[in-house]
């Protein structure tokens, strides 16, 4: 990599490991294969472009822990869906923070957060800035002296462990690899393992109420917090350790999902768990994929908690190379795990039910469905390659109650597809079930389509448009883990009750009342005078 890429910027992966000419003349020749039309010849990314000057100026106390190098604050002027990466590759910062503040402790959190309400300037919380729905973009209004990003980074570590309770104290800037890095040596796992894992950090799962690919049990990070900590304009919140309590509602229940809005989330005491010895697997053919999601839910129903449990579509099990391109056959990945006790009884039991669904064996053992769980870990390389191959490459996702799965499924499928013609002239959309309860389960949608080079982010918005009003229209939520940001806030606000909605404006300008934290995520930003040139 040349020393001015910008692949930290727009990419997934570390500086050595940008996609090189040869790989991606490759992969060229694979795409129609595989997804149905042609590659574009490979695009070379673009210088960055002018950033306009920082409008601040730090403090004197903030000095050192303040940058503002054009490469750092371009990285935390996007996240990561594909229109960032569209626009990141090309060199466009739309809303670059004037500012990158890296605070060292929580003393500095709340400096930082003093100096913004006094100096009206609006702070975005960045933990990995895997973000895919705007929620790191600084795209704030005009009334503010200047906007910055405030990094967790240089806060990470696992401060404290204790083994009696099975708990870790995490702060907030710890990226996944990390953490179970902190864990290994005392036998214990977080066992939270988003697709995001390596970049995203523990402060960023709770602001945004993440999902970890456990597909059952414990699902959302919520299920693993024991306390928080988060710096409010008004104070410090940080609610007892406690296993469990009826005291009224949650402190923590408030800050998981408040996406930065409330103020900055800078450590919690998270459940931890033995290390998993006894593993069984199995890969599982099916004629549908409604065969596989009955499967799935006559297994959640039953009881069972699998450790996986993916349901993949025929164009799913292609892509994960579980079949060649174009067959027909869904699939079910499924695993049981456990530190305990042996778990093959369990999978022979499980077994039986998905025969009963229709369910053919393919492949058993503790390695079974490797090539998907491989895939799985490579996607976010594959994409930059596939969007430098001119490939439009995002991915939606959503939840419902299993009497309207097969309907969600079918619309998504229907106004998707139909965007998709109209946008791109065709493509691809693939589902999977990411997680799976009882009473329902989470549908997760690939969409991989041709771009028109110069038009990604028109296409983008017209198939994002479909998949949002047809998802809430079926009776799903706006988003099962990928949370609300700025792109999904118009669909959040109708589907939140109107109270809840006062309730969360109420808090916000209590806790926050100069509204400096993340304005424009999850509620609107309320309209300020435009600040005077500087
Ligand atoms: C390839 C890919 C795969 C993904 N897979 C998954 C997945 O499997 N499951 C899933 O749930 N999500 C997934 N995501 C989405 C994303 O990784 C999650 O939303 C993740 O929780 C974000 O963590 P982060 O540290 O990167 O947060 P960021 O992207 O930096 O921030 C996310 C939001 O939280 C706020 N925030 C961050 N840190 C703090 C803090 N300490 N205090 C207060 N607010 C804060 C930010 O302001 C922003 O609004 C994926 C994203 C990508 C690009």
């Amino acid at each position: 990599m040349g020393r001015w890429s910008t692949y930290p910027v727009w990419g997934w992966g570390l500086p050595g490991e940008e996609p090189d000419p040869a790989a991606l003349a490759a992969l060229g020749p694979a795409v129609r294969p595989l997804l149905g039309f042609d590659a574009q010849p490979p695009e070379r990314p673009a210088p960055l472009a002018e950033l306009p000057a920082p409008r601040l100026r730090p403090p004197p106390p903030l000095a050192a822990i303040a940058a503002a190098e054009p490469l750092d604050r371009a990285r935390h002027g996007l996240g990561r869906s594909y229109r960032d990466v569209v626009r990141g590759l090309r060199g466009r910062i739309d809303h670059p923070p004037d500012l990158v503040l890296r605070p060292r402790d929580q003393a500095e959190v709340a400096a930082v957060l003093d100096w913004c309400g006094d100096a009206g300037v609006a702070l975005v919380p960045f933990g990995g800035g895997t973000s895919v729905v705007g929620g790191v973009e600084p795209a704030v209004g005009d009334g503010w002296a200047g906007v910055v990003s405030l990094d967790l980074g240089r806060l990470a570590g696992v401060a404290e462990v204790d083994p009696v309770a099975r708990a870790a104290r995490v702060l907030a800037g710890t990226q996944g690899p990390a953490l179970e890095d902190a864990l290994r040596p005392h036998g214990l796992t977080l066992r939270f393992f988003p697709q995001s894992f390596q970049r995203s950090t523990a402060g960023g799962w709770l602001a945004t109420r993440a999902a970890g690919h456990y597909a059952s049990g414990p699902t959302h990070v919520d299920d693993l917090v024991e306390s928080i900590t988060m710096v409010t304009p008004a104070g410090v919140q940080r609610s007892r350790r406690l296993p469990g309590s009826g005291a009224g509602p949650s402190p923590d229940r408030l800050a998981l999902g408040s996406e930065g809005t409330l103020g900055v989330i800078t450590e919690a005491w998270l459940r931890v768990v033995p290390r998993p010895d006894h593993r069984a697997g199995a890969l599982l053919g099916f004629e549908r994929f409604e065969a596989a999601t009955g499967a799935v839910r006559a297994l959640l129903q039953a009881g069972f908690a699998p450790a996986s449990c993916r349901a993949l579509d025929a164009t799913e099990a292609a892509l994960a190379a579980l079949q060649p391109p174009g067959g027909q056959a869904a699939a079910l990945v499924l695993a049981f795990e456990s530190a305990s006790y042996p778990v093959e009884a369990q999978l022979e039991l499980a077994l039986e039910l998905c025969a009963d669904a229709g369910g053919k064996l393919l492949e058993r053992g503790e390695r079974a469905g490797g090539a998907w769980r491989a895939s799985f870990r490579q996607a976010p390389y594959l994409r930059d390659q596939l969007v430098l191959l001119g490939v439009l490459a995002e991915t939606f996702e959503t939840a419902c109650t299993w009497e309207r799965l097969d309907g969600l499924v079918a619309s998504v499928r229907e106004a998707v597809g139909a965007a998709l013609r109209d946008a791109c002239g065709g493509g691809l959309v693939a589902c999977r079930l990411t997680h799976a309860y009882p009473d329902g389960a989470a549908p997760y949608f690939t969409v991989l389509a041709p771009a028109r080079r110069g038009s990604e982010l028109a296409q983008w918005a017209d198939v994002k448009r479909a998949a949002a009003e047809t998802v809430l229209a079926a009776g799903g939520t706006i988003t099962h883990h990928h949370a609300v940001g700025r792109d999904h806030r118009a669909w959040y606000q109708r589907q939140r009750p109107e109270p809840f909605a006062l309730a969360l404006r109420a808090a916000k300008d209590a806790v926050d009342p100069a509204g400096v934290c993340n304005p424009g995520v999850l509620l609107e930003e309320r309209p300020r005078p435009r600040a005077p040139e500087r």
